[in-house]
């Protein structure tokens, strides 16, 4: 055998999987087909400025961050609580009066519904932060949609905000996805902050990987083909090992492994323009709170984290989730969406770039079962975001649990 463990994929569950076989003296190679470490999650730095792949935020309550990150060493700079929800050609705040009480009259008046609805929103808020986060995967499954009318939440409450705000987070714009991974994120934006690092997501997976040796890590090496011990590479060349883990996204991973099926695909596109002084003030997101499209999400990053973009500039993301991401001429539909908000200034704007990402997350429509099987065979086993809930969290998560259980096969006796 060439090494004990060796590894396909070197996103956040592959470098959370090699880095706790590696902390257990586990000899594990990475492979990776592309060029850098960090799957869906790395940045760019594109004429000076830094271009995350897709928007993406953190969590910052997610648990296994504590787990893997120096919080400190991130240097999380946050977005301002609640959002501001473009209606009626205006942008109006709907901000977490619990956290910044300054907001509460514009929270309260904002028309974005009912008193009754922003109270339903805070008991269904209290009623996910009870409890063990866990408890939340096991409530009964139905769509996001479903739970909302559930709540007694209106249509217009839905359409004008949750909806925006969660095609947004979970590339959803019908809000199909399961109550269960809803829920979870709902906690997570209550418990903790949501920002981005200084240096952009791409942090992460650069943190994530340092430690791991040099020659532990293969990039550029697309594997093709696998056995129980051996994987092919495209370049003819092949690695045996006693156990191969599978930590590609879930489409490749059904492409390399018959018995996992393809969870499907949730697509997301992003239009990054640089600008000369930001289109509008303050730290909050920018909702789009009028389904006028197709950019859902709309972030002056810049104006969260300054190290986003080079001195005296500003950069802006608008965030396109859903079908329309995969849209013909998506980035004269997004500028004129935002000529429409922000006037001729748009004229000036330079688009850096369109990211079209046809898979960002698996589709995790009810019933989803979260913490499913890693093991597929003897000495071979997947694991990645469409193994646990399809986020960051999942894929560090679904890392570490599937290197455990490699553990406990190879030093039986040193296991907790
Ligand atoms: C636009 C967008 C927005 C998102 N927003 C958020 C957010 O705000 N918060 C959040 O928590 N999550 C968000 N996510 C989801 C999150 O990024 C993912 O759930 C997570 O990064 C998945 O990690 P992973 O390791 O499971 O898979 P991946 O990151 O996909 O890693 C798989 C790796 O396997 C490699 N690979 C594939 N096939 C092969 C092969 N044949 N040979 C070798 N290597 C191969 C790939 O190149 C890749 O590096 C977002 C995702 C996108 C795209």
């Amino acid at each position: 055998m060439d090494h004990e463990v060796v590894i396909v994929g070197a996103g956040l569950a592959g470098l959370a999987c090699a880095r706790t076989l590696h902390a257990s003296g586990i000899d594990a190679v990475v492979v990776e087909a592309s060029d850098g470490v960090g799957g869906r999650v790395r940045t760019d730095i594109v004429d000076g400025f830094r271009l995350d792949r897709g928007f993406q935020i953190l969590l910052t309550a997610y648990p296994e961050l504590s787990r893997w990150f120096d919080l400190n060493a991130l240097d999380m700079k946050l977005f301002a609580p609640g959002a501001k929800v473009r209606l009626n050609g205006k942008f109006r705040t709907v901000g977490d009066p619990l956290r910044r009480p300054a907001d509460l009259a514009a929270t309260i008046t904002a028309p974005i519904g009912s008193v009754a609805d922003k109270l339903r929103l805070l008991k269904l808020i209290a009623s996910v932060r009870r409890g063990q986060a866990k408890n939340l995967l096991r409530r009964p499954d139905m769509s996001t949609l479903q739970r909302l009318h559930k709540a007694g939440f209106s249509d217009r409450f839905i359409e004008r905000f949750m909806e925006p705000l969660f095609a947004g987070i979970q590339l959803d714009p019908f809000l199909e996805v399961s109550s269960r991974r809803f829920e979870m994120i709902l906690r997570m934006l209550a418990k903790g902050d949501s920002g981005v690092p200084a240096h952009g997501m791409g942090a992460l997976s650069e943190m994530l990987a340092a430690p791991l040796p040099h020659s532990s890590v293969r990039l550029n090496s697309n594997v093709t083909a696998l056995a129980n011990n051996r994987i092919d590479l495209r370049d003819g060349c092949s690695i045996q090992a006693r156990h191969v883990v599978v930590a590609t996204d879930g489409p490749n991973a059904a492409r390399l492994l018959d018995r996992v099926p393809d969870p499907g695909s949730r697509s997301a596109s992003a239009v990054w323009f640089a600008m000369d002084e930001p289109a509008t003030g303050g730290k909050a997101i920018l909702l789009d709170g009028e389904r006028s499209g197709p950019a859902r999400n709309v972030a002056i990053l810049s104006n969260v984290a300054a190290t986003y973009a080079p001195e005296g500039r500003s950069l802006l993301v608008a965030a396109v989730p859903g079908p329309d991401a995969l849209g013909a001429n998506l980035e004269t539909a997004v500028r004129s969406q935002m000529s429409r908000w922000f006037g001729s200034v748009v004229d000036t704007w330079q688009t850096l770039r369109v990211d079209v990402i046809r898979h960002g997350q698996p589709l995790q429509t009810p019933p989803l079962n979260p913490k499913q099987s890693v093991r597929v065979d003897d000495g071979l086993w997947v694991c990645g975001d469409h193994r646990d809930t399809a986020s960051i969290q999942g894929a560090l998560f679904s890392g570490r649990r599937t290197a455990e259980c490699i553990l406990a096969e190879l030093r039986p006796n040193s296991q907790p």
